[in-house]
């Protein structure tokens, strides 16, 4: 972590307390919360608005900007990884997705990840450490001024998903204050309403957030739909079984708005949880529960050398798909994006290639 504060993750109130105590004035607080986030700019001396003096002052004990650049990917879809690391030397990576009508970054909340699921390739690096807010605001940044040019304007807006590294409900304070730094309107502006949580089932957290005034889009990883397959692919599962799991996706429910839903996601394993069966069997859980407002997201696994897993056939993909709406249910399959270049759902882990972009 860097040794001084990371300016990038202070609120507007925080960032006026702290221009208070070196006795200047709030719109001085406010004239660099615009020019960290609205503007983009990525040091003090960039700030021109601001007197040299307060410039210098400020650099002597905080910082903008941490994280270095390692390298940057490009794929051949479009989809671009940028592999970056902390000040200690922590990988951070974060995945901008180009589509037609709108642009979508995945970003980390931890470096590495502390859970094991099976078919993830983070896993295998375990974890390093939770990224303080600065550092989830700063990654997205890094990003935006890469894609689009520093303080440039979005043209389709931004999504954002927090699936990168990471479980983002351990490291939940820093992830809520970095969304909520974000959707400031003289920052990045960045709505709830375009944002999306993947967990992949820390229920406490999965309560706490639907509890949340303005709480993002939330997604849960589910992956089998019984308690044996999934705490083999997802040991988490051993914690919070899926009976409790289930139990907090209802208390979420309940909080979405008319035409809302949320997302389950479902990794696509051949011969492992990919039947037709098994389609059956996750149509009757939701039946169950009685979840109603729901998605089902199939994301076909992305293949890895360190994974004992293959994907499932396109063919057996559509066929889960079909028998999920022949019951009720809608689905969709994820197009995988960025697979050459590591990039992919559960292929995050630092891989170092060497045609760098
Ligand atoms: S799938 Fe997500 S939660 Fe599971 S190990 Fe990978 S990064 Fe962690």
């Amino acid at each position: 972590m860097s040794e001084f504060p990371h300016l990038r993750g202070f609120s507007r109130s925080e960032l006026i307390e702290l221009f208070a105590g070196l006795g200047e004035p709030r719109y001085r607080a406010d004239q660099v919360f615009r020019g960290l986030h609205g503007r983009r700019l990525m040091s003090f001396e960039e700030m021109t608005d601001l007197p040299k003096a307060l410039r210098e002052k400020l650099s002597q004990a905080t910082t903008t900007r941490t994280l270095k650049v390692e390298s940057k990917y490009t794929s051949i879809d479009g989809t671009r990884r940028f592999l970056m690391k902390t000040p200690d030397g922590h990988p951070v990576e974060t995945v901008f997705i180009p589509t037609e009508n709108r642009d979508t970054i995945c970003f980390s909340s931890q470096s590495g990840c502390p859970l094991k699921c099976d078919f993830c390739l983070t896993a295998k690096l375990g974890l390093l450490r939770n990224l303080t807010a600065g550092e989830i605001i700063e990654q997205i940044v890094i990003v935006l001024n890469d894609v689009y040019g520093i303080g440039n304007d979005t043209p389709h807006g931004t999504n954002l998903v927090a699936m990168g590294e990471g479980e983002p409900f351990l490291n939940f304070e820093n992830l809520i204050k970095a969304l909520e730094i974000m959707s400031d309107e003289n920052g990045l502006h960045i709505v709830p309403g375009r944002v999306t949580v993947s967990t992949a089932g820390i229920v406490p957290k999965i309560f706490e957030f639907s509890e949340l005034e303005n709480r993002p889009n939330l997604a849960i990883s589910l992956s089998a739909a019984n308690d044996e397959l999934r705490d083999k692919l997802m040991p988490i599962n051993k914690r919070w079984p899926i009976d409790k799991l289930f139990e907090a996706a209802k208390a979420f429910e309940k909080t979405l708005k008319r035409g809302e839903r949320f997302t389950f996601e479902y990794v696509l394993l051949g011969g492992v949880n990919d039947s037709d069966a098994q389609a059956s069997e996750l149509a009757s859980l939701l039946r169950k529960y009685g979840l109603r407002k729901v998605k089902i997201n199939l994301i076909p696994h992305n293949p890895a050398e360190q994974l004992d897993y293959r994907p499932s056939s396109p063919e057996q993909v559509k066929r889960f798909k079909e028998i999920l709406e022949s019951q009720d249910v809608s689905a969709y399959i994820r197009t995988p994006r960025g697979r050459d270049i590591f990039a992919a759902c559960g292929q995050l882990a630092a891989v170092q290639q060497t045609s760098v972009c």
